[in-house]
C-alpha cells in the first residue's frame, strides 16, 4: 500500500456541494479515479464547500453517499475545503504584501460598461493604483505575457490574461474566497500531481497556473475531459435538469460512464456486477481514446440505450 509521502501520482475529485451528483459529474469522477488507479496512485476526495450561498442543504451527504454506493475508494479522510480557509488567507496576504494583488471597490454596476470576452467581464484596471472604498474585493494582477500549458487531451492552450480576463478576483467583496485561489492552494497543500476534470473548467486553468506561479507552487498536469451534453448541446447540469444518479443499478450506470469516456466495455459487462466493472475499467483504461474530443452527446448510439432515467 502506498503511503501519501511515497505516492508519485496524486489525483483528486473536487465536487462543490451545489446539488446531487448527476451523470456528467459521475463521468468526471470516474475519469479522475481510473487515471489514478491505473497508475497505482492516490485519489483524494475534496468537498469544495466555501460558497455557502450556492450550496444546497444535504448535497454533501448525497454526494458522499453516491460515491460510496458506486464503489469509489478515496485515500484518507474526505477533505473539506472550508477547513483550509486560514491557509487561503495566508496566500492572499502574501500576494498583497508583494503588491501582486490589490483591493478593488468596483461593484457590478461600476463594471456594467466594461468590455466582455469569452471569460466574462474584462476588468479595466480601475482600482489598480488604489481605491478608497470601504468594502473591497481583492484582485490579482495579470500581465500581457501568455500563460500556456499542454493539456493531456486537448493539446496546447494559451491565454493572455491581461487582455482576456484582466485582473481577477481572489477574494470576493462579501469576504468569501474565490474558487481560483482556493482550488490552487488546496491542490498544492494536498500535493496533487495531475488534475483530471471537465473541459468546462479548461478556460480557468491559465488563471490557476498564473496563481501557482506567483505563489511558488508546482503546476500539476492537466487533463480536461469531454463534457456530456443533452442532444441540443447543453451541458448536463443541475441547471438543465439533470437528475441525481440512481442508487440502484450502479453497474449499468458505470458502464454508461465508461462509454461516455470512449472506453469500449464488452457487451457482457452490462450484466456484470459493480466490482467486475471497476476491475475491467482499471485494467483497460485508455485515456487516449478521448484525444481531442470536447463533447459527448447522450443521444449517441452507444449511450442511448443505457441512459433511461439518467438524463
Ligand atoms: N468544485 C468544482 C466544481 O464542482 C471543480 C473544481 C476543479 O475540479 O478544479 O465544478
Amino acid at each position: 500500500m502506498l503511503t501519501r509521502e511515497s505516492a508519485t501520482y496524486v489525483g483528486r475529485f473536487a465536487p462543490s456541494p451545489t446539488g446531487p451528483l448527476h451523470f456528467g459529474s459521475l463521468v468526471a469522477a470516474v475519469a479522475s479515479y481510473l487515471q489514478a488507479k491505473a497508475r497505482a496512485g492516490q485519489w483524494l476526495l475534496r468537498i469544495e464547500d466555501i460558497d455557502p450561498p450556492r450550496e444546497q442543504p444535504g448535497a454533501t451527504d448525497a454526494i458522499l453517499r453516491a460515491l460510496e454506493q458506486y464503489g469509489f475508494e478515496w485515500h484518507g479522510d474526505v477533505i473539506y475545503q472550508s477547513r483550509s480557509q486560514e491557509t487561503h488567507e495566508v496566500a492572499i496576504q502574501s500576494l498583497l504584501e508583494r503588491s501582486l494583488a490589490y483591493p478593488c471597490g468596483c461593484s457590478r454596476r461600476d463594471l456594467a460598461d466594461a468590455p466582455r470576452g469569452s471569460l466574462g467581464t474584462i476588468y479595466p484596471g480601475t482600482c489598480r493604483d488604489g481605491c478608497d472604498a470601504e468594502e473591497t474585493a481583492i484582485r490579482l494582477r495579470t500581465t500581457h505575457t501568455s500563460v500556456s500549458f499542454v493539456d493531456g487531451l486537448q493539446g496546447l492552450q494559451s491565454q493572455e490574461l491581461e487582455r482576456e480576463s484582466g485582473d481577477f478576483i481572489i477574494r470576493r467583496r462579501d469576504g468569501l474566497i474565490a474558487y481560483h485561489l482556493a482550488v490552487v492552494v488546496d491542490d498544492a497543500i494536498e500535493g496533487i500531481t495531475e488534475i483530471v476534470r471537465g473541459i468546462d473548467l479548461m478556460d480557468s486553468t491559465p488563471r490557476q497556473i498564473w496563481l501557482q506561479q506567483l505563489l511558488g507552487y508546482p503546476t500539476p498536469n492537466y487533463i480536461h475531459i469531454p463534457v456530456v451534453t443533452h442532444p441540443n448541446g447543453d451541458k448536463l447540469s443541475k441547471l438543465t435538469g439533470a437528475a441525481g444518479i440512481p442508487e440502484l443499478g450502479t453497474a449499468r450506470v458505470l458502464v454508461a460512464a465508461l462509454i461516455a469516456l470512449q472506453q469500449e466495455p464488452p457487451e457482457e459487462l452490462r450484466r456484470a456486477g459493480q466490482s467486475a466493472v471497476w476491475q475491467w475499467a482499471i485494467e483497460n483504461w485508455c485515456l487516449d481514446a478521448m484525444q481531442g474530443q470536447t463533447a459527448v452527446s447522450t443521444d449517441s448510439e452507444a449511450l442511448a440505450g443505457l441512459g433511461d432515467g439518467l438524463w
